[in-house]
């Protein structure tokens, strides 16, 4: 007899590893191409030698480090292994059934609909912007009594747009105020939205609107997408909530210890973010000029709308040694490297032929 395993989950794909390309740049997933600081690599040895003892199971310390960073109260924060953990963990602590919606706009973060039917409930899906950019009037028009959870990702993965400050307050003005709302802002160190004055802060947003929840993440700009650890600020009574759903001890002891010393650094990691902007942009004009759409990016990374070429594209990159990462029928997802990195890149995709065949 085999196993009974819930019969939904076949609908979620198994994992499947990609072709290998050896030697291959890597301009997939997003990640940071420097090593941690020396700081933090120090703290990372120093936390290795107490291994065979359980991490904080509370993350006392670094929670403490990110309230007084952010000028919230300990209570108002909860760490995860990464933020994917939290955003799984939100799902279970707020739908219980199918009858219970969790929203959000499409294409965004691949991992929401997956969390949401690991969490028994029903993705509800909402079209971004022929600007690939988030509908915030079509996404508040879409909760209805069912839905518990709304998932914001801004900057948006994999579009790399971003909504401004007035249009987000517009919208969660317009929720009601029992419904929580995700701001998911993975790429938070990356947004400028240059002279605009409309870069929204979601843990500023969220003083005095109990129903706001922020993610941010140590995998993206602070360079320890190895490690594992993000966190959630928020009302205390949520934040409560997610820890009780917490897997004991997953945020491991090096992951503490490698973020509180990131965080004492983070001048010198953000430091990298304007260089890598400078990068995204030369890039950006880049591709542009060879005739490519390319939205406004506000994350280290650029998407190519490509549509239905996008999965011939990613090969034909991949062949050219460089690794990028396709979205079925929509497009491609080119993450910012190093200058190097780039240049490889832009060789192959503004080749005059390549040019002519995807732009
Ligand atoms: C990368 C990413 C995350 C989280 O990554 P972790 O490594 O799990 O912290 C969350 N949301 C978005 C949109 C991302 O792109």
């Amino acid at each position: 007899m085999s196993a009974q395993i819930r019969p939904d989950l076949s609908a979620i794909p198994a994992y499947t590893p990609g072709r290998s390309y050896p030697g291959a740049v890597k301009l997939a997933s997003n990640e940071t191409t420097l090593p941690p600081l020396p700081a933090a690599a120090k703290a990372i040895g120093a936390a290795a030698e107490l291994a065979h003892r359980y991490p904080d199971n509370q993350a006392t310390e670094l929670r403490a480090a990110l309230a007084d960073f952010l000028d919230v109260t300990v209570e108002q924060v909860a760490v995860g292994c990464g933020s994917v953990a939290l955003l799984q963990e939100l799902v279970q602590i707020t739908c219980s059934s199918a009858q219970d919606e969790v929203l959000f706009a499409w294409r965004s973060f691949e991992a929401y609909p997956i969390v949401a039917q690991v969490g028994h409930a029903t993705a509800v899906q909402v079209p971004l912007t022929s600007e690939h950019v988030h509908d915030l009037d079509a996404l508040a028009a879409a909760v209805t009594p069912r839905t518990k959870l709304v998932f914001v990702c801004n900057p948006n993965n994999p579009t790399g747009t971003a909504v401004g400050q007035d249009a987000l307050v517009r919208f969660l003005d317009a929720v009601p105020s029992d419904v929580l709302i995700v701001l998911d802002e993975a790429y938070f160190e990356y947004l400028r939205l240059a002279g605009t004055g409309q870069c929204p802060d979601g843990v500023e947003l969220g003083r005095g609107r109990p129903n706001v929840i922020v993610l941010r993440t140590f995998s993206k700009a602070y360079g320890l997408a190895g490690l594992r650890v993000g966190y959630a600020v928020g009302d205390p009574e949520v934040i409560t909530a997610l820890m009780k759903v917490h897997i004991p001890f997953s945020v491991n002891r090096v992951a503490q210890a490698a973020a509180i010393a990131s965080l004492e650094a983070r001048g010198e990691l953000l430091e990298r973010t304007d260089a890598l902007i400078v990068e995204r942009e030369r890039v950006r004009a880049a591709m542009r000029g060879a005739g490519y759409e390319v939205p406004p990016s506000e994350t280290n990374f650029i998407w190519l709308p490509l549509g239905g070429r996008s999965a011939a594209f990613a090969e034909a990159s991949a062949e050219a040694g460089v690794l990028v990462r396709p979205y079925t029928a929509d497009g491609v997802r080119v993450t910012i490297g190093d200058p190097h990195e780039n240049d490889t890149f832009l060789r192959f995709a503004t080749d005059p032929e390549v040019a002519a065949r995807f732009s």
